[in-house]
Formats: C-alpha cells, structure tokens, sequence
C-alpha cells in the first residue's frame, strides 16, 4: 500500500490541502485527511496524471519527421516518444495519427502513458498526412475506413477535414471532404461507440466539423490563404454547442522555430485562444507532440503555461488537462481524477501551479497505476 501526502492535492476538478492518498492495487482506494503517510512529498502538489489529447508519437520532433518515418526502428521511437510523456507528467494520450496501428500495440505497460490511438488518421488520396496511409473518399470509402479502424480497436477516429502545413500540395484554408462525407464518418463512428475528432485549420472546416456532428474540433485555427481571420460568430456556436475544441497550444524551447507560415500567424492563434475562453467554450490541450523541434513529446506543461499566459485561470487549465480531457478521450470513469477507484495515475509537482503554472515542469514524481515513474 502506498499513502501520499502532499500539502496540495489538485483531485481534477478543485484544489484541497493537506491530504493523503492511499494506492492500493494501482488505484486510488480512498483520500482521508488524517491518514499516516508512507510517503511525505512536503510542499508540493499532488495532481491527477495529465491527459494530452493530441500527440503523434510516430513523428521524433526532428527536423524532417516524414522522412525519418521511413528509417528502421519506428515501434521503437514510438516507445521512446512515449516514456518521454510519462516522464513528464503525462500518463495519458492520445495518439492522432500514426502508420500501420503501431501506436495500438507497443506494449509498454505501465513503462508509458496509457496509449489511446486513432489508428492512421483518415485523409483524402495525397490530402493531409496521406504518407501515414489512411487515404479513404466518398461517403462508402470513408464509412468503409472508419469500420477498418473499429475492428482494429481504436479508440477514436481522426479525419482530416482540411488540408495541413506538413504535406505538400494540400493547404490549411481548403476543405479536403465534402459535408456529405463528413457526416458519413461520424455517423460511422458514432454507431461504433466510437468518438470522431476533426482536423481543422479554417472557418469553414471547423464549420463542417461542427455541422457534421464531430465531438471535438483539433486546431481550430482559422486560417486564410495567407494570413488570419477569427469568426467570433463560429466561436459562439462552437460555445453553445456539445463539443471540444482541442487547443494546439505549448512550445518548448528550441533553436529552431516554427515554421515561418505559423510564426506569421502566432498573433492571430492567440488571439483566438482568447476569443475561446471568453465564449466559454469546452477545451482541452493536443499539443500536436512530435511534429517538429519546438513540439518535443512531453511538451504539455508548456502548452499550460501559454494558456495562462493569454488570460487563462490556471485552475480551468488543471481541469482542461485531467478531468475535461478524460471526458473528451471517453476515460473519466478511470482517468482525470484522484477519487477512490480511479487509476493511480499521479503527478506531484513542486510548488504550487495555481499560482505558477511553471510548476508543471518540474515534476517531483510520476506514478503510473501506483507504481514510481524513474526518469529515463
Ligand atoms: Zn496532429
């Protein structure tokens, strides 16, 4: 049996003092205030593990993260991708994209983050990310591979409702599918049990992706041909609506910077995100790891801390990154929060990120299912 103490203990939802949390069989039995403590982490905080809902653990954050898909050793890189996020707090994500179901069946056990998987995410013939091989058209074709991914066991289907910034000859402000279309894969999904998420960069895809019935919208960037332009009337329908915007947010520090394209465009994204947050809209965090050098695997703690940096309530972004994110993945009944029969999945971190958000990158201890995280 383990017993935690931690001066602050942050359950998913609400910030509580002074508790003890008692482990037993990799989950939480119980959270009592006056229980001895087998382990005392002092001033710092206790947190439920943090979700990143958006992630590529097949890409290395390198600088050519196509090309080296193609060098031997990939199952193995994706493994190392993902101790990379155990290791800095984050026990749970959410794999949108990779080749051949591989992040499915890497078979880490509690040595990773529990894995939840969209298989290759479903794009149109040479459309976004086709090189991961989930090429599917018209309403049949794209029924037809969301049925593939459901037999295979994913856990959410992905589509590409727009062209994306890393493959040549699609572009961000065009649509890829047709509403028909769109609304043929969530109605597949949806008959599966399964969640649909879109990939969206423009006003009218995030628009589609709405109409389409998908339950959470990726990006949500709004951008133009060449430039930005926020809809703050598509903000306030995604606000009234039932679905998750998954922020795109969190840079580490690199020495190379984003690609120029994005740069240009910063200014507008936040602008955005603070747009998001005043219409209230549900949120959560896919910090879309792996896709280049400043997008490290285990980057989420950045990604709060931008969130806080445009105007966010640190206690909203602690939510959006456990219990809203659990809800979004389709695990709140086991993950998100630190209640007797969740998983033991747990964060301490130094200090306390209520009031400093950097908190999150400096974690004390790991625990997957109970068991310490050692760093790699
Ligand atoms: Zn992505």
């Amino acid at each position: 049996m383990l017993a935690l103490r931690a001066r602050r203990l942050f359950d998913g939802r609400e910030m509580h003092h002074d508790r003890v949390v008692i482990v037993e069989n990799g989950r939480v039995a119980d959270v009592t205030g006056d229980a001895p403590a087998t382990v005392d982490l002092g001033d710092a905080t206790l947190l439920s593990g943090l979700i990143d809902c958006h992630v590529h653990l097949a890409f290395d954050a390198g600088l050519d993260v196509v090309g080296t898909l193609e060098q031997p050793g990939l199952a193995d890189r994706m493994r190392s991708a993902a101790r990379q996020h155990l290791a800095a707090g984050v026990t749970t994500v959410r794999d949108l994209g990779d080749r051949d179901y591989l992040a499915l069946r890497l078979d880490l056990g509690l040595d990773g983050p529990e894995i939840l998987s969209a298989g290759p995410p479903i794009t149109t013939p040479k459309g976004h990310c086709w090189f991961l091989g989930g090429a599917a058209a018209g309403e049949q074709g794209v029924r037809e591979a969301v049925r593939e991914r459901a037999a295979r066991g994913v856990h959410v289907i992905k589509m590409m409702v727009t062209g994306g910034e890393m493959t040549a000859g699609t572009h961000s402000h065009l649509l890829q599918y047709g509403l028909a279309e769109l609304k043929a894969a969530a109605d597949e999904a949806h008959a599966h049990g399964l969640p649909i998420t879109g990939h969206a960069h423009c006003a009218e895809g995030i628009s589609h992706a709405l109409e389409a019935g998908f339950d959470s919208i990726e990006h949500c960037s709004f951008f133009t041909e060449d430039s930005f332009e926020v809809d703050y009337g598509l903000i306030a329908r995604l606000a009234a609506a039932d679905v998750v915007v998954s922020l795109t947010a969190g840079m580490a520090p690199s020495p190379v910077p984003p690609p120029p394209r994005i740069q240009q465009r910063i200014a507008g994204m936040m602008a955005a995100v603070q747009a998001f947050y005043a219409a209230g809209v549900d949120f959560v965090i896919g910090t879309d790891a792996g896709i280049g050098p400043p997008k490290p695997h285990g980057v989420l703690p950045y990604g709060a801390e931008m969130l806080v940096e445009q105007g966010y309530a640190a206690i909203d972004v602690l939510r959006a990154s456990t219990s809203v994110a659990a809800r979004a993945c389709r695990v709140d009944e086991r993950k998100g929060m630190i209640a007797p029969g969740f998983d033991a999945d747990l964060l301490a971190v130094a200090g306390d990120p209520l009031t400093d958000i950097t908190a999150l990158r400096r974690p004390l201890a790991v625990y997957r299912m109970g068991r310490l995280v050692t760093a790699p």
